[in-house]
């Protein structure tokens, strides 16, 4: 069974999607797990925005 999250990430072991990257973020950045405004974090929020409205369409 492959394991979905991992701490120490040496290799990618889910695909690198918006949404991996956003993940990524968040998990280093005390700014987005507080909720509060972040360039980074809004800039990669939108790209898993983006992402999300061209998979339904
Ligand atoms: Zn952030």
């Amino acid at each position: 069974m492959k394991r979905f999250w991992t701490k120490a990430r040496r290799e990618p072991a889910i695909p690198r999607t918006p949404w991996s990257w956003f993940l990524d973020h968040a998990e280093v950045c005390s700014d987005c797990r507080t909720s509060q405004r972040c360039p980074d974090g809004e800039r990669l929020h939108d790209a898993v925005r983006r992402a999300a409205r061209a998979a339904v369409q």
